[in-house]
């Protein structure tokens, strides 16, 4: 029952500094987990440090903003894909050791990505990023798993360009690539691929490293996240790296890998849902163990999944018992 998935679509930096010494305080709330825009600055803060990895000649991976930020440097400055957290977003700044940052690429509107927004787009920067990303940004929102509100960050930090499909354009000798990924994790995800360094964003639609995340709240749905890494794979080339909001660089391999999890995962699920079994009853099922990944919050995954099944589910069938 996939194919009905989609039937309702219309819908390095010169000068990077050694980073590898600079511990910090680093806010810990996980990006879909604690969506939080304020600094955590409790225990479940601890030590990081932001380290580096050359990628390309032009493109550098920074670590530990607590997640990931991808740097391209070019003659017309630098381009930033995602920004780290507020509590992170100065460290990241004062590695580019001054470097001007023409465009920062917002994947999506969780804080551990949007953190530095304020700061760059108060020097300049244009913010690219989906049109509904920033509606995020510039509206008050609940967050049901912790009953408050957030408040909508200063007009400074919105997004400058938005989009809706996709777009193009260049960094110097570098040609960019962006798209809109539906429903994947939040209602606003979008890939960056830097074509010509062979080099592909995707925010939090891959994890690699944490359980996968739906936003359910926010629109993220397992069937979305499904169809979004189909239309990564369809633009990933064997030897793309390809870089999640957290964890290591993946190959198209480890990509397809998970997207291939995540399909059994949606087939056996909307299976349930579909005869009106619960979160708990799919956990009490062991749904989970039938594919190769351990979960460090199994019941938070399968709560998410059937929220965000039950927001969708006139899209696999609809006749819930
Ligand atoms: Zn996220």
């Amino acid at each position: 029952m996939t194919t009905d998935r989609r039937s309702f679509l219309k819908a390095g930096v010169s000068g990077l500094t050694a980073l590898a010494a600079v511990p910090l305080m680093g806010n810990l709330a996980g990006c879909q987990q604690t969506p939080t825009r304020q600094a955590a600055g409790s225990a479940a803060a601890r030590k990081t440090a932001l380290t580096s990895e050359k990628l390309t000649d032009r493109v550098t991976l920074i670590n530990g903003a607590p997640g990931n930020v991808l740097v391209l440097s070019s003659d017309d400055g630098v381009v930033l894909v995602d920004s780290g957290s507020p509590t992170m977003a100065g460290a990241v700044r004062k590695s580019l050791a001054g470097a001007k940052v023409r465009t920062l690429f917002n994947t999506h509107y969780h804080a551990d990505q949007t953190g530095g927004n304020a700061l760059f787009g108060a020097a300049g920067t244009e913010i690219h990023a989906h049109l509904i990303t920033r509606q995020w940004l510039a509206t008050d929102y609940y967050v049901p798993a912790e009953d408050r509100w957030v408040k909508a960050l200063p007009k400074a930090a919105w997004p400058t360009k938005t989009f809706r499909e996709k777009g193009e354009t260049k960094a110097g000798a570098e040609s960019i690539e962006y798209g809109y990924l539906l429903e994947a994790h939040t209602r606003g995800d979008i890939y960056v691929f830097f074509r010509d360094s062979n080099v592909l964003a995707v925010g939090d639609v891959a994890s690699p490293l944490r359980d996968p995340a739906l936003d359910w709240f926010a629109g993220g749905w397992l069937g979305g996240r499904v169809d979004a890494m189909d239309d990564l794979l369809a633009l990933a080339k064997d030897d793309t790296r390809i870089v999640p909001a957290y964890g290591p660089v993946m190959t198209r391999a480890q990509l397809q890998a998970e997207r291939d999890m995540m399909l059994h995962l949606y087939d056996r699920t909307t299976d349930l849902t579909d005869h009106g079994r619960s979160a708990q009853d799919m956990l009490d099922e062991g749904v989970l163990n039938e594919v190769s990944r351990k979960f460090d919050d199994p019941y938070k995954f399968l709560y998410d999944v059937a929220k965000g099944h039950w927001a969708h589910y006139t899209n696999f069938g609809g006749n819930i018992v």
